[in-house]
């Protein structure tokens, strides 16, 4: 997905929330569970700023990701048009915490 011109913004082009998933620094990663031959999908801040109480990096689960919204971030960077990058990541989001296997990857 291209990103969007111009540097970073504090909120979207229509002053409304930021929306994390919209964000080039919002990512994908997968966490092993069971015999380490399954993984669940969670996402991460590579800019650092989602953080648990004591300070260790917080992951969010993925099917979450279209509601993680916050008023501004300074270092939020689009990746493009929010409303449509929104209304068609929903229609590929899980419902809920799905297990995945490494075998059918
Ligand atoms: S940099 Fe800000 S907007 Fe981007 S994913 Fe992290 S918290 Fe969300």
């Amino acid at each position: 997905m291209a990103k969007a011109s111009g540097t970073s913004v504090k909120r979207d082009l229509f002053n409304e929330k930021v929306y994390c998933a919209n964000c080039v620094h919002c990512k994908l990663i997968r966490i092993p569970v069971g015999d380490g031959q399954q993984y669940q999908l969670r996402v991460r801040c590579d800019a650092g700023k989602w953080k648990k109480k004591l300070g260790e990096e917080k992951y969010y689960k993925y099917f979450t990701v279209a509601r993680r919204s916050i008023e501004e971030c300074s270092a939020y960077e689009p990746m493009g048009d929010v409303k449509d990058f929104l209304k068609e990541l929903k229609k590929t989001l899980p419902i809920k915490d799905e297990v995945y296997s490494y075998r059918n990857a």
